[in-house]
């Protein structure tokens, strides 16, 4: 097998995965290392999850040559709604709505589900000559050799690499081991996590509810299927996951309302912790850190993905740039400028949908005549609606080559 390198991603998750692929794309040579197998991660059971992934970062799955593989399982959101609801009630009628015809640049996002675009990511890296794969293994050690970064694998077996890009989750074992020091809180609510499949069809619409608890989101899928994101307090989202199907059904169904008709459980129930993380750098010398691994962010807004999709194209861009002009790609001071690029938009996100959940989780009712204020100006504001519609279209900002 060979042993060098220019870059190693550490996390096969859909960032490392893009990552490698895209990497691959400029002409860098890479190894891909998980602890898992993703093969056995890309095929595992139907569990609801699924992804709004905006305008821009389709366009860069279209600049990769990966859209056309899985276009055929993307389903295009025309409408988003956004309503408050209460847990006996149900939801309130729509206050706050963004339709594709708001921008030039449509679909703003399109749905795709979990086990598709692993599955398909996980076929172009296989067949790809310039990614190499190495399943269940970790990092014992990092150190330094000539111009390199040495790897030597809990196998024992060395890797050198020029650069070496973490994409491991929230957690980072790699951030960790190359002293990257993160702030950030973990949320009182958890996300539960499952799939309905309903009567009516759903026209396309994501439904975004504001409850007491937290945010539920609504978010189709296809075969009148949704995929539901629905945050609870700790306590609570303990409690309905200790609850069988029916009653499981029942307690969503008093939240969602009936406008989709008779709801029916399709697939695993899942339910995740949620945390605010932020990591105080992105590089090193021959380091970066790209998607969960630099930063993690409470789902209200489904960014996570698409932020560190935004990471990978940035990256790519500046590293390969940099070769093409002759210098080093993994010096410190061309990684710099992949910092200044991304860690403040990734901050600010992580900021902007903290502050949402605590405004929009809220029990006081002052909080909620305001909420309603605000969402109905926005509603009446063709300005401000263009300007949010945008930035869940991913459009805001300076956008990388591969993005546009
Ligand atoms: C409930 C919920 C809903 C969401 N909805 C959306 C949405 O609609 N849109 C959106 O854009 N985002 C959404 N997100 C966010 C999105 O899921 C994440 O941002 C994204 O999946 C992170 O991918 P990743 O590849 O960075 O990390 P992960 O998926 O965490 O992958 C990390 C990989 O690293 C591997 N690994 C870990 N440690 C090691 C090690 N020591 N050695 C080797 N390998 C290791 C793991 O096995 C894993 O394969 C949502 C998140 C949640 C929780």
């Amino acid at each position: 097998m060979k042993k060098d390198f220019d870059i190693v991603v550490i996390g096969a998750g859909i960032n490392g995965q893009v990552m490698s692929l895209a990497a691959a794309h400029a002409g860098f040579s890479v190894a891909l290392i998980d602890q898992n197998s993703f093969i056995e991660n890309a095929l595992r059971e139907f569990d609801g999850r699924a992804y709004a992934i905006a305008f821009s970062s389709v366009q860069m799955m279209k600049n990769l040559n990966l859209w056309k593989k899985i276009e055929d399982t993307a389903l295009p959101i025309s409408n988003i709604k956004v309503l408050h609801g209460s847990i006996q009630r149900g939801p309130a009628s729509a206050i706050l709505q963004f339709n594709n015809a708001d921008i030039e640049e449509s679909p703003m996002a399109q749905m795709l589900e979990d086990r598709f675009l692993r599955l398909r990511l996980s076929q172009e890296i296989k067949k790809n000559a310039h990614i190499d794969l190495i399943e269940h293994r970790k990092i014992y050690e990092f150190s330094n050799l000539n111009k390199q970064k040495q790897l030597t694998l809990d196998n024992s077996s060395k890797l050198q690499a020029s650069l070496i890009v973490a994409s491991d989750g929230v957690n980072s074992p790699t951030a960790k081991a190359f002293g990257i020091r993160k702030a950030g809180w973990k949320y009182k609510q958890r996300g539960l996590v499952c799939a309905v499949d309903h009567e009516y069809p759903s026209d396309n619409t994501a439904y975004q509810y504001f409850l007491p608890e937290g945010p539920l989101a609504i978010l189709p899928i296809k075969n009148n299927t949704a995929s539901i994101v629905w945050t609870e307090s700790i306590q609570n989202a303990s409690a309905i996951s200790e609850m069988d199907d029916e009653e499981y059904l029942s307690i969503l169904q008093t939240r969602f309302g009936d406008f989709l008709g008779k709801l029916n459980l399709t697939g695993k129930r899942l339910s995740f912790p949620l945390k605010l993380s932020i990591s105080e750098k992105y590089v090193s010398d021959k380091f970066a850190v790209i998607g969960d691994a630099a930063h993690g962010y409470h789902p209200i807004a489904g960014q996570g993905l698409n932020a560190g999709l935004r990471d990978i194209a940035a990256l790519v861009d500046v590293i390969s740039c940099a070769r093409e002009r002759g210098e080093d790609f993994s010096s410190i001071n061309i990684l710099n400028r992949y910092q200044v690029w991304r860690r403040f938009d990734n901050q600010a996100l992580g900021f902007a949908t903290d502050n949402l959940n605590k405004i929009f989780s809220s029990h006081d009712p002052l909080f909620g005549s305001l909420k309603n204020l605000g969402m109905k100006m926005i509603d009446k504001s063709n300005r401000a609606k263009r300007v949010f519609i945008r930035q869940a279209a991913g459009l805001n900002g300076d956008l990388p080559k591969l993005m546009r």
